[in-house]
């Protein structure tokens, strides 16, 4: 089967377009789950300190026998860390938990832009990038008018935005925004969390292909240039979503998909969301 491709960040450094997501994983599944995936050769992790489940990450990289450059880890500062110091102890601790010295990519998670001035994490954000121990930094669930702060009011420009897209909400507008000022765009929830599996437009495309829902999905997002990582506890199923390189969707179909948006966000609005874990 042809690899995952890799994409070049702003920076310079390398992400794999698909990756495996750890969101709703109970912690004692993680790390089984996560062995599950590199066997089958997902080499991309994608955790978050609200996950609480960095620690049976970090089990199963150690686990694995691959060598920690082999393996990209993002994971995300979390919405209850929001001052300087604040931002680098949960740094240091998302370090300890996946057991390694430095993260391929930290993000802000939300930017809750009532509660508190998102300048500030991603000011000790840039700390943990020039010290080496974020090889790369971006946000997550940021709004163009978000970014355009964070590009005038601080030194370095986020390598990434990870937002909520699939084919309910093909995100025109941010996706255009994250292009122009060479931020790549990682889609969460790339099938809507099942969601768009059974819509008619999906399956027929999938039947004329000869592939499934998913693999129509997220093959929609690679050609679309974003970065994905479907998340399974499902073996098969994580199988199915890693074999999307060796067949390529009609810019007809292409378009058949995109056509399906419907500002259907499942998740909150970025620009309202305030939600603080205790
Ligand atoms: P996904 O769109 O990846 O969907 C996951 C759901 O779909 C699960 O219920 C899974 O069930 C099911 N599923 C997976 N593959 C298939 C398949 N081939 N056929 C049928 N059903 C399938 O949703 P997520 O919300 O998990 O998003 C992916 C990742 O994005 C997260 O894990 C997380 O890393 C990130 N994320 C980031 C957010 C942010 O705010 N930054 C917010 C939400 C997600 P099963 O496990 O039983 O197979």
């Amino acid at each position: 089967m042809a690899g995952v491709p890799a994409l070049t960040l702003n920076n310079g450094n390398g992400i794999p377009q698909l990756g495996f997501g750890v969101y709703q994983i109970p912690p004692p599944q993680t790390a089984a789950a996560v062995l599950s995936a590199f066997e089958i050769g997902y080499r991309h992790i994608d955790t978050a300190q609200m996950y609480e489940n960095e620690k049976e990450v970090g089990e199963a990289v150690a686990a694995s026998g691959l060598e920690r450059g082999e393996v990209f880890l993002t994971s995300k500062v979390n919405n209850n860390r929001q001052t300087r110091e604040e931002v680098l102890a949960s740094f240091d601790e998302t370090l300890a938990k996946l057991g390694t010295d430095y993260v391929d990519l930290m993000l802000i998670h939300w930017p809750l832009p009532t509660v508190r001035d998102f300048t500030v994490a991603w000011k000790a954000l840039e700390e943990v990038y020039r010290e080496g121990r974020a090889r790369s930094i971006g946000v997550s669930n940021f709004e163009p008018h978000h970014i355009r702060r964070l590009l005038a009011e601080t030194d370095i420009p986020p390598s990434v935005n990870q937002i909520e897209v699939h084919p309910y909400l093909i995100q025109s507008e941010v996706r255009e925004f994250d292009d122009e000022h060479q931020i790549v765009t990682e889609a969460w929830s790339p099938i809507a969390q099942g969601d768009v599996l059974d819509d008619p437009v999906i399956t027929s495309v999938a039947r004329t292909v000869g592939r499934t829902p998913a693999q129509v999905v997220l093959r929609w997002h690679i050609q679309r240039g974003d970065v994905v990582f479907p998340k399974s506890v499902n073996r098969e199923r994580m199988r199915e979503n890693f074999a999307l390189f060796d067949f390529e969707l009609s810019a007809q179909d292409m378009e058949t998909i995109s056509s399906l948006d419907r500002n259907g966000r499942r998740g909150p609005n970025p620009n309202e969301f305030a939600w603080v874990p205790r």
